[in-house]
């Protein structure tokens, strides 16, 4: 399997070189060449096994045999046994036809845990075979920062610098972090807001000399083995809803969109879907793209669900890509003058993209509204990002038959405060994580400077 960028003019990689690569070298992202397509009978053949096999299944030909079988299967296997519901990602039933899938099982109780747990594996993997040892560098004010920590703690070959904004990540969230005291973590304080700890990241990719040679690794969700892993899940809850004897649609809560691609790759490998909706916060930058034509940034707003509040949605790119019928010129043409001034889609494109996607966008106050609205009807307590996915899924069904299949991205007690604001009287963490406040933490602090962070980036890797 060879990977492409989305803009054309960068050179196409093997699978491991695009799992240790990041961005394109034309600031584009890579997808495989051609899809892999799971038929008819393959997928029926998925029914009844285990998570971890069905991974196995998925993932295999974007593997494209760089690593021997046993090994991933041992990979795979080791990712999900993190998990602490047998299911992995178990379904849901909320009424008739709506079902969530929790994908909030993993050590950090958010969906990124899927992904990253089998990344940090892949990575170690490969690092060990050419005898490297590479760094991982990141800035989170949430939860990519903990679910990164959580896949790399156990790499020999990895040493994890996590950048957060002192003093202004909620309490569970650092704790997450900085009580992994294991000695290829280092998480780093900055004296700053996020932005101060992302522009030191940005710096520090784009001119790596105070790394002395070593290798820098982005696990963003431009890094294509996270969307890879993604694609799992779809598979597996289409499976066990009657796929691929009938079709099912999927709500997404969405922001960087790397999610709802690899939702969509799940479509294009063969899995029957009927409806994909978007569900955005205020910041909704993909509702305004589709529902009125308008590509363009707007301020950020601090939302209930923090983990959406984003400006620029990067893996929309992937998607564009392919309503441009695989015309990186055209992408980039886009993508450049987005960067510059608001901007529309093409027609054509776009009336592709309406045949498949809705959106729908959900304020703060309708989020509260949601949590209660969902508790009553349902039992079911949401976490304040999966509350837009479910209230979008509610607004913007095209039909009552088809099972709805609404992702439920966080645990809400990762997500207390929310749920609290909407007149609950708290969510107690989960039996495995009750002692996480009384657990011992570790953290340096560092003024907002360049210098100051990559010698000390310099000074602590192994
Ligand atoms: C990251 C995140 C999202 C958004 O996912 P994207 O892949 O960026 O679209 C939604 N909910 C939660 C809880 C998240 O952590």
């Amino acid at each position: 399997m060879r990977y492409i960028s989305t803009r054309g003019q960068a050179p196409a990689l093997s699978f491991e070189e695009v799992v240790l690569t990041g961005m394109a070298v034309d600031g584009g992202l890579y997808v495989p060449e051609t899809v892999p397509q799971l038929s008819h009978e393959e997928l029926a053949a998925m029914a009844g096994l285990s998570y971890a096999e069905i991974a196995f299944r998925v993932m295999k030909p974007f593997v494209g045999g760089e690593i021997d079988d046993d090994t991933f299967r041992g990979l795979v296997r080791d990712a999900y046994a993190t998990f602490s519901h047998d299911a992995v990602v178990p379904l849901n039933q909320l009424d008739a036809n709506h079902f969530l899938l929790e994908l909030f099982h993993g050590p950090t109780l958010a969906f990124k845990d899927v992904a990253l747990q089998l990344l940090g594996r892949i990575l170690d993997h490969f690092l060990a075979k050419r005898g490297e040892r590479a760094v991982i560098m990141g800035a989170t004010s949430g939860d990519t920062g903990s679910a990164a920590i959580e896949g790399c703690r156990h790499c020999d070959h990895l040493d994890i610098f996590i950048l957060h904004p002192h003093n202004r990540v909620s309490e569970v969230q650092r704790r997450q972090m900085t009580s992994v005291l294991a000695d290829n973590v280092f998480n780093i304080a900055i004296e700053g807001n996020f932005d101060d700890a992302q522009a030191m990241v940005k710096a520090s990719f784009a001119d790596q000399a105070f790394l002395n040679g070593a290798r820098l690794v982005a696990v963003n969700s431009i890094n294509w083995a996270r969307i890879m892993a993604q694609i799992v899940y779809y598979v597996a809850a289409g499976v066990a809803l009657g796929a691929p004897h009938r079709e099912v649609s999927f709500c997404v809560p969405s922001a960087n969109f790397g999610n709802l691609f690899a939702g969509y790759m799940a479509y294009k490998m063969g899995l029957p879907v009927k409806q994909f909706i978007i569900a955005t916060n205020a910041n909704d930058i993909l509702h305004r793209t589709l529902a009125d034509n308008d590509f363009s940034k707007r301020e950020l707003a601090a939302t209930l669900a923090p983990s959406m509040d984003i400006v620029v949605s990067s893996n929309f790119e992937r998607l564009l890509f392919d309503a441009y019928d695989r015309d990186g010129n055209a992408v980039r043409e886009l993508l450049e003058r987005f960067q510059q001034e608001p901007a529309v889609l093409a027609e054509a494109p776009l009336a592709k993209l309406r045949e498949k996607f809705s959106s729908f966008s959900v304020d703060d106050d309708t989020i509260l509204e949601t949590i209660r609205d969902a508790h009553h009807r349902t039992k079911a307590l949401l976490d304040p990002h999966t509350a837009t996915g479910y209230r979008a899924a509610e607004r913007a069904r095209a039909d009552a038959v088809t099972p709805m299949i609404t992702l439920a991205t966080a645990h809400p007690a990762k997500f207390a405060e929310a749920v609290v604001r909407a007149g609950f009287s708290g969510v107690p963490l989960p039996p495995h994580m009750d002692d996480l406040l009384e657990r011992e933490e570790r953290y340096t602090v560092l003024p907002a400077e360049l210098k100051a962070v990559q010698s000390f980036i310099a000074d602590n890797r192994r």
